[in-house]
């Protein structure tokens, strides 16, 4: 099997396309991503449905056919309007739909996985309606792509680590691991044992296997009492979480992540800061 071959290696990618794409030689059209993404040294590239789940079929395609023969891993965000939390009328409903579709596209892409935001806290037992949506999607759609809720910065999202292993435990999903947003809610991510905790907690929950291939999103966050504020660039030192603190738990949990930087206007730089981050512990 072809696909494979990749897998036990680290990914490193954007989130969507940053400044440095648009002044790059490849910037004029978005179908260039994957081949740009190459071109610095990356293998890994969040496609961006988060506006809307509208990518035509056909680019869809082509966008995979690139991303083959660049041999660039991708996986798709999902709309933000997907809310299984709503109880608007239709919301619900629509958002099973919308979910379904955006799944049609990222396995049209060759993307293994979709990434999404949970819902909200504003309604009774948010939790088991996310449950529930999951279920729904998964009646409708039988092919390859897996379904990643990702664990959220403010406190009025659903989306804590232990709200994300419940929804996981329960509809068989894995886990989008958004270090950032884990860190917007108080502030526990500062010291490598920190992370060390929360990585034995997750491994003791998903197991070693899932845990080995996990999707992250990696940058500083700034936060306050309500949770995340902004996404802030790998370079400024004052935010945490930093990535020199997950490096001792990749190398002795002898981990493969799928690395997903969204440091601000800088994904590109994040994502290689942590390449060369890796490569020097391995040099060691
Ligand atoms: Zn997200």
């Amino acid at each position: 099997m072809k696909q494979e071959k990749q897998k036990f290696e680290i990914g490193y990618g954007t989130s969507g396309n940053p400044p440095n794409f648009f002044k790059s030689k490849f910037g004029k059209k978005r179908i260039n991503a994957v081949e740009w993404i190459n071109s610095i040294g990356l293998n890994s590239y969040e496609y961006l449905m988060t506006y809307g789940a509208r990518t035509r079929p056909e680019a869809a395609r082509e966008i995979g056919e690139k991303a083959r023969i660049f041999g660039v891993s991708l996986s798709v965000h999902a709309p933000y309007y997907i809310v299984f939390t709503s109880d608007k009328k239709g919301v619900f409903e629509n958002s099973v739909k919308e979910m379904v579709k955006t799944l049609r596209l990222a396995e049209i892409m060759g993307a293994k996985k979709i990434i999404f935001h949970p819902g909200f806290n504003n309604s009774p037992n948010p939790v088991d309606k996310i449950v529930k949506g999951i279920k729904e999607v998964k009646k409708k759609y039988h092919g390859p792509v897996k379904i990643l809720p990702e664990t959220m910065g403010k406190f009025s999202q659903v989306g804590s680590v232990d709200e994300i292993l419940e929804i996981c435990e329960r509809t068989g999903c894995e886990p989008c691991l958004d270090f950032g947003h884990i860190h917007a809610r108080g502030g526990s991510l500062k010291s490598p044992e920190d992370f060390r905790k929360l990585i034995v907690k997750i491994k003791n929950k998903i197991g070693v296997k899932k845990l080995r291939e996990v999707h992250c999103h990696f940058y500083p966050v700034e936060f306050d009492d309500k949770g995340e504020k902004r996404h802030r660039a790998y370079f400024e030192e004052d935010y945490f979480p930093k990535f020199e603190h997950f490096l001792p738990v990749i190398k002795e949990f002898n981990l493969t992540p799928t690395l997903i930087s969204e440091s601000r206007d800088s994904q590109d730089g994040g994502a290689l800061y942590m390449k060369r981050m890796v490569n020097k512990l391995n040099e060691n």
